[in-house]
């Protein structure tokens, strides 16, 4: 890949998916933007020049439909919940340098200036195509008013959109047997002219374009299949009030496509940032725009790749292709500079199933808070438990776990104590030199946040921070100052020394994951300011010589309030469900992480099996020692798995489902003495056990070696 590392000197522009107008905020939706946070956060601390921009999607059909329903006009509506949001996220610490929304002036005029730079560059054509229609209302049906069967999958689907099935974008026209959700009538097709955005144009420019993006491999590999198959053209307008006017066509009925003008907010967002702080402080044009660069060098490589800014958007995976196919190659079209980076979450779930908005299984945002948790216990759940790409599961025992043992045990343990000892033995940082060993070891925790940020993996960087406290708890416990106070007083002096550095890296490196409560530290340290404005350099300053008595910055979650919150939990599930018998569909769209998995299992193989069969099979517990996808197959992968007495390679289709870096070092289980096989031309010895149409991954609880049998 042709990017310079992470922190680089130009502009860098981190985006989260902008959450759609149209529901309340519940903990799985926080993913992305406690992500999109601490990434940005990230970046600053290693000093690159950094804006964190997003804003409320106000138009599409939903909010229409839902405005409609409630008997209020939609801009009225998404305006509700646009305030709403804009009030939830700073109470999460998730605070973006600008929160706009698609309906305002900005977004507007610039999305309608960026279309006429498409016309103008050739990129628009009309053309006449069947749209659903309802007679009975007399009412064009974009989008969400029409429903039908999926011409790819034959799943249920809404007009724009496969989410039941294969999750496909659709075109108007394309649902079949379509029914009006305005009338429950099935709904005629009637020809009607609409703009077209020509994305087959930019085929041969996607094509490289995808190799040189970064970010999650799931956003890296999926897309490929789009771009490489049979690339659409996009139908960018619809029939209806509610929306950007197509330049114009003002007062037409013709609006543009919701997704025409949602990305593009994020281009206004940061507009809006220089507009506040000055363009000293932020230059959104030279973010955005190849500032200098003359026309004649539009076509070179060099433009793409040395000029604008790095630009990175966090989102939910579910909305990879519109950000990896029709984002890039409409900021082609209209000048601007492609992204550098696109890192898409995976889903969350509670207590192993998908959130449901209408069943009321959910934690909800405001809750959460309400229950009196600080957002940074929630801020490092999410961003530790599992890989950005990865599906991450919440329940309240596990959310205690992981607070107790490691923000409570490791982080705020070593911190407590180490900050104790330096006030009460020495009112503060002793008078000494920090010990070398301490600090290689903090120069290596600087190493790995850096790498967790190019990587960009918020997991790696935030875990920098818990494996230093690790590391300083284990320091404590072998030097015993509290034997050395008495007996060598310069001794205890020097490894209180080291533990008061350790705790300030700390600061530094966790304050992106935990910003309320770093900054606490920060003044529990002594030191004035805010922690906002430090860098890594920061890490290795010594901390005031006087501080006064520390305070444990975490507290421990008993189990009962686990048992509570659960049962709470369950009674609104029970209520709401005995409340209404049929369960609203989930009207929420692009945020929306509900799956709803109540999966339909297979039912269990009628034919049972001897003993004697099952120890047929060699299964055996292997560690991953290698894994890279195979060139030119979309799922598949090459592992090299250490099973102790020699090493296979094994073909997996694995490839778009996990992040192929991360695997390495993971314990899986194999079954070592299936016939070889070959796949795309590459040998596999033994297969790899998986769980799901995800692949989740069988591994050991406890810490069998490789080679050992299962059984
Ligand atoms: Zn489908």
């Amino acid at each position: 890949m042709s990017h310079e590392d992470f922190p680089t000197e130009k502009p860098a522009v981190v985006t989260c998916g902008l959450p759609y107008a149209n529901g309340d905020l519940h903990i799985g939706h926080l993913r992305t933007y406690v992500g999109g946070d601490i990434y940005s956060r990230s970046l600053r601390t290693l000093g690159q020049k950094t804006a964190f921009v997003s804003g409320s999607d106000m138009h599409g059909t939903p909010v229409a439909v839902n405005a409609e329903k409630e008997g209020v006009t939609p801009e009225e509506f998404a305006l509700r919940h646009h305030e709403k949001y804009e009030a939830t996220f700073p109470r999460f610490n998730i605070e973006f340098d600008n929160y706009g929304h698609t309906h305002d002036e900005t977004n507007t005029e610039l999305t309608q200036e960026i279309v006429r730079t498409l016309e103008a560059e050739g990129y628009v054509y009309e053309k006449e195509i069947p749209v659903a229609y309802d007679p009975d209302a007399d009412q064009w049906l974009p989008d969400r008013f029409v429903e039908g069967a999926c011409p790819y999958c034959g799943a249920h689907a809404r007009g724009d959109e496969c989410d039941e099935g294969c999750g496909r974008h659709l075109e108007p026209g394309e649902i079949e047997a379509p029914t009006s959700t305005l009338t429950g009538n099935p709904a005629e097709y009637r020809e009607r002219k609409h703009k077209f955005f020509a994305v087959s144009d930019l085929q041969d420019y996607l094509q490289e374009f995808i190799d040189r993006l970064e970010g999650t491999s799931n956003a890296r590999n999926q897309p490929r299949e789009w771009i490489e198959g049979e690339l659409q053209d996009w139908c960018i307008t619809r029939d209806m009030d509610w929306g950007i006017d197509y330049p114009g066509e003002e007062g037409d009925d013709l609006v543009l496509y919701v997704w025409v003008d949602a990305p593009i907010e994020y281009v206004s967002s940061t507009k809006q940032y220089t507009e506040r702080v000055g363009a000293d402080t932020f230059d959104w044009e030279a973010a955005w725009k190849d500032a200098g660069v003359s026309e004649s060098d539009a076509g070179s490589e060099a433009r793409r790749t040395e000029s604008g800014g790095d630009i990175v958007h966090i989102i939910g995976r579910d909305i990879i292709q519109h950000h990896t196919v029709f984002w890039p190659a409409m900021l082609r079209g209209a000048g601007y500079v492609e992204p550098r980076a696109v890192m898409a979450s995976g889903f969350i779930t509670l207590n192993g199933k998908g959130f449901s908005t209408s069943r009321n299984r959910a934690v909800w945002a405001d809750e959460y808070l309400d229950e009196g948790f600080h957002p940074d216990l929630l801020r490092y759940y999410l961003a530790t438990n599992g890989g950005f790409q990865q599906d991450v599961d919440f329940s309240w025992s596990k959310f205690r776990d992981r607070v107790n043992s490691e923000l409570v045990g490791t982080v705020g343990n070593f911190l407590y104590r180490s900050m104790l000892f330096a006030y009460r033995n020495f009112e503060g940082t002793p008078d000494a030199a920090v010990s070398e060993e301490v600090e290689t070891r903090i120069e290596e925790a600087i190493d790995e946040f850096e790498a967790g940020i190019n990587d960009y993996s918020v997991r790696k960087s935030g875990n920098a921070a818990v494996r230093l406290a690790q590391f300083g708890n284990e320091y404590i416990q072998r030097n015993e100052p509290w034997k050395l106070t008495d007996e060598d007083p310069e001794a205890a002096a020097q490894v209180i020394r080291d533990c008061v550095q350790i705790a300030k890296a700390i600061a530094v490196l966790f304050f992106p994951v935990a910003p309320g409560k770093m900054q606490a530290l920060w003044e529990q340290l002594g030191e004035d300011g805010s922690v906002t404005d430090t860098g890594v350099d920061d890490a290795f300053e010594a901390p005031p010589a006087t501080f006064g008595e520390p305070e444990a910055l975490f507290e421990k979650i008993e189990a009962e309030r686990v048992e509570e919150l659960n049962e709470k939990l369950e009674a609104r599930v029970a209520e709401t469900e005995s409340e209404s018998d049929e369960s609203d569909e989930d009207a929420e769209e692009n945020m929306d992480a509900d799956t709803d998995s109540d999966i339909d299992f297979e039912p269990i193989a009628d034919d049972r099996i001897s003993f004697e069969d099952f120890q047929d099979l060699d299964l055996r517990v292997g560690e991953i020692v290698a894994a890279e996808g195979i060139d030119g197959a979309d799922k598949l992968a090459k592992l090299t798995v250490d099973i102790g007495v020699e090493e296979r390679q094994i073909v997996a289709g694995i490839k778009q489902l996990h992040d192929l870096d991360s695997l390495s070092g993971s314990k899986v289980i194999i079954v070592a003495n299936l016939e070889q096989a070959e796949l795309f031309g590459v040998e596999s010895d033994g297969m790899l056990l998986a769980a799901g149409d995800e692949a989740d991954l069988l591994t050991t609880h406890g810490d069998a070696v490789p080679g050992t049998k299962v059984q």
